[in-house]
């Protein structure tokens, strides 16, 4: 209530009924939130500043909300700024007239480029006041930085960052300090931390899709005069979660909203081909009881786990009378018979990677099928074996601008689900029928397109059979899925109970393989003195944004890989952690060199085991005194995973469920650690 009371003012004079938002009055809200680690607060503050931008300015909730979860689009439009952290030191230095080597040493001492840019503007005389900054004019400044490309992009993106660091706390009339409140409400600090890609404010794009429902119901009632009620909260926030499920992109919802309405919104928004969902994930088991004992009196179905790259087809046919929307997918390629696109697992474009799958889909449908999407995963094919190959050969694919008759590398499509046909979503019947509906709508194709293969069997012997069938057919096991019911709905973004992965290689093992980020390396030594010896991993942390890391690997690399990642990663190199590593700091464990959290690589491991050297899980509770993070014994580097982003990796939470399942732990005698280079 106080929060709301404080809806009726607002300490920006300059914004008025209909002019832009103030950028500051976003800034304000950010410093509002950061002050703070508790949810309920947090998500008051932000839906309040989402209902005065309703209120005031509407046309401005787009760029707001896109500024608050650190986006400047979906990510299917393929929109990345690609700033590294030399670029926006260099801005900082041109900006504020100090030198690259003050503003490097600045950064060794601080370790926040938004406080350095803070210090840095706080030093500076301001000669004349450029126009303030609004949220509409920075979310164009980065979009301007972000698209630049050809000759002497660098150079002009950070003109770009310049033009708006120099607008940036010109108006302010509270003096930014990084002694205290973290840095205050500067508007340079969250530009720069934007650039970087983390505003670290503890504010979860789960956080704002609940804010904006709750900002919605308090405006539309508002606007009848009227109090909103629980009841009209708790609908609001289901309707907008259920949506956002379907139609992950504010650019098409937001409109939607602003113009019916949150009541219509489900009509007016429903899962459309050209808009990837956010795919269904599995829960890991260790052993096939364990799947018995969930599905208990249950129905279930195993299918072959497929070990290549997950694949979202979406496809309108030219006479369906539909169209894949254009301007909700920069994706849309022109295919034989209609338009499609290809979405990864996390929502990015891959027509570009695929013109042969894009050229030959419409082969695939029976005649009155018009329109789909599909859930797959794509393998490299052996056209002589007519066989499934290993995921390595998938992996020598070009990726990008890939020409038709250049593809030397076949892939087959092994499509297991059907989330939307003929102009309506079927993610919610149940799988039984979702996959009646797949096989009536398309034919197999030899060498091209299969459905993946399955086995309704209950049994525990004729489960054990089925797996030992998947691996000799170059699968990695088996996925088990419900079968019946509500509960066997495509439940879109969620890591559901409802599917289970059986991994031949984790049996009684830790149950998966881990996906993590590259924090840093060590300089090799004998036969590798010219590429990385070893390399620190870690886990995400995603309720504070920090990496926590989980051990150093060396083993599983082949020559070969160690210099390809040599060259990969110095790239990225930069000179000290960033203030998000949460890492051991005793000198002997620092790695020789720091990297930007960029790639996310998948590492097998032993086990897990309980190390005052490592981070991960540290505040998940895995040691009653704290002081201990959980550490991966002999760590076996499997991948690179290039289709997940560095917040995608495994979780803490994840990681410290792991290990809480280990038998080991259970019987309390964990192992000691065990680096492995
Ligand atoms: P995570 O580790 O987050 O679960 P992941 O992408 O690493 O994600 P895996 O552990 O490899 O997932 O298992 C799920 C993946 O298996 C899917 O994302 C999909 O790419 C692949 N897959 C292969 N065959 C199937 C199938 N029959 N049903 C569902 N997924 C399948």
């Amino acid at each position: 209530t106080q929060l709301q009371s404080k809806a009726a003012t607002h300490p920006y004079p300059d914004w008025k009924p209909g002019s832009s938002v103030p950028y500051a009055a976003l800034c304000q809200t950010f410093s509002l939130i950061e002050m703070t680690t508790k949810r309920l607060i947090i998500m008051g503050h932000c839906s309040l500043f989402l209902r005065q931008v309703m209120r005031l300015t509407p046309d401005d909730l787009l760029p707001t909300v896109l500024l608050m979860i650190n986006k400047l689009a979906p990510d299917y439009a393929g929109i990345e700024l690609g700033i590294g952290e030399s670029l926006i030191m260099k801005a900082i230095g041109e900006t504020t007239g100090r030198s690259l080597q003050v503003i490097k040493a600045d950064q060794k001492e601080i370790g926040d480029l938004g406080l350095v840019a803070v210090k840095s503007r706080s030093t500076q005389p301001t000669m004349f006041k450029p126009k303030p900054l609004t949220v509409r004019g920075v979310h164009q400044g980065l979009m301007n930085i972000a698209t630049v490309t050809g000759n002497g992009a660098q150079g002009r993106k950070v003109d770009g960052i310049k033009k708006l660091l120099s607008a940036a706390d010109a108006h302010s009339t509270v003096k930014a300090d990084i002694t205290k409140d973290k840095g205050g409400p500067s508007e340079a600090k969250y530009i720069i931390r934007f650039l970087e890609g983390k505003l670290r404010l503890g504010l979860a794009d789960r956080t704002v899709l609940v804010s904006l429902a709750q900002a919605i119901v308090c405006h539309e009632a508002e606007q009848k005069g009227k109090v909103p009620s629980t009841t009209d909260f708790e609908n609001g926030e289901s309707i907008l979660k259920t949506v956002y499920s379907e139609l992950p992109s504010y650019d098409a919802i937001i409109p939607a909203v602003l113009a019916h309405g949150i009541t219509k919104l489900r009509e007016c928004c429903k899962l459309r081909p050209g808009v990837p969902l956010k795919p269904m994930l599995a829960k890991p088991t260790k052993a096939i009881t364990e799947v018995l004992d969930r599905f208990e009196g249950q129905k279930f179905t195993c299918e072959y786990k497929y070990d290549g790259e997950r694949a979202q087809i979406h496809y309108v046919a030219k006479d369906s009378g539909q169209e894949l929307s254009q301007e909700t997918s920069g994706a849309a390629k022109e295919a034989a018979g209609g338009v499609a696109s290809i979405f990864s697992r996390n929502s990015e474009d891959l027509s570009k990677k695929y013109p042969d799958i894009l050229a030959k889909l419409h082969t695939w449908v029976k005649n009155d099928t018009k329109s789909f999407v599909l859930d797959c995963e794509t393998v490299a094919w052996d056209v002589s074996d007519k066989k499934v190959l290993p995921f390595q050969q998938l992996m020598t694919r070009k990726k990008k601008d890939v020409k038709l008759e250049d593809v030397k590398v076949k892939v087959c499509v092994f499509a297991f689900d059907l989330l939307y046909l003929n102009g309506n979503p079927v993610v919610e019947k149940p799988l039984r029928e979702r996959r009646e509906l797949l096989q009536q709508s398309f034919a197999p194709v030899e060498g091209e397109f299969a459905f993946a293969t399955f086995m309704d069997g209950q049994e525990l012997d004729e489960i054990q059979l089925f797996l030992d069938e998947s691996v000799k057919a170059s699968c990695e096991g088996l996925m088990v899925k419900m079968l019946d019911g509500a509960e066997s709905g495509y439940e879109p973004s969620k890591r559901s109970r409802n599917w289970l992965k059986v991994k031949k290689d984790y049996l009684a093992g830790v149950g998966d393989s881990l996906d993590l980020v590259v924090l840093g390396a060590y300089h090799g030594r004998g036969k590798r003195t010219s590429v990385y010896g070893a390399f620190l991993l870690a886990c995400y942390n995603p309720a504070d944004e920090t990496y926590e890391t989980v051990c150093n690997i060396g083993t599983g690399f082949s020559e070969q890989a160690l210099e390809e990642l040599h060259g990969q990663l110095s790239a990225t190199v930069i000179d000290r952690p960033k203030p998000f590593y949460s890492h051991s700091l005793g000198g002997q464990h620092q790695p020789d060199v720091w990297f930007e959290p960029r790639h996310v690589w998948e590492v097998k491991t032993a086990d897990l085991t309980l190390s005052p050297r490592y981070k991960a899980g540290c505040k998940e509770g895995v040691d009653p005194a704290g002081e201990k993070g959980i550490s991966l014994r002999f760590p076996r580097f499997i991948k690179v995973r290039d289709d997940k982003k560095p917040d995608e990796a495994t979780s803490s939470r994840q990681v410290a469920e792991m290990y809480r399942k280990q038998e080991s732990v259970t019987k309390n005698k964990g192992p000691s650690v065990d680096d492995d280079f």
